[in-house]
């Protein structure tokens, strides 16, 4: 038996249309804890800071990794 993934109840797929939601209200908390994550991702480094990065990163870590 499937659980709602917000309120943890037991549902049953056939019996419900909002599923895997127990409800629509749950689909919605759902979506807006998947939006608020979205939201608070910090902004991504420039694309020049990382190649600034990769390019300190030692050589022969590579060649160590290989065995
Ligand atoms: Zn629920």
């Amino acid at each position: 038996m499937p659980y709602c993934p917000v309120c943890d109840t037991s549902i049953d797929l056939e019996a419900t249309p909002t599923a895997p939601f127990c409800s629509d209200r749950c689909r919605l908390i759902d979506l807006g804890r998947w939006l608020d994550e979205a939201y608070s991702v910090p902004a991504p480094h420039s694309l020049d800071e990382l190649d600034e990065e990769e390019s300190e990163a030692p050589a022969s870590a590579e060649a160590d990794a290989d065995e």
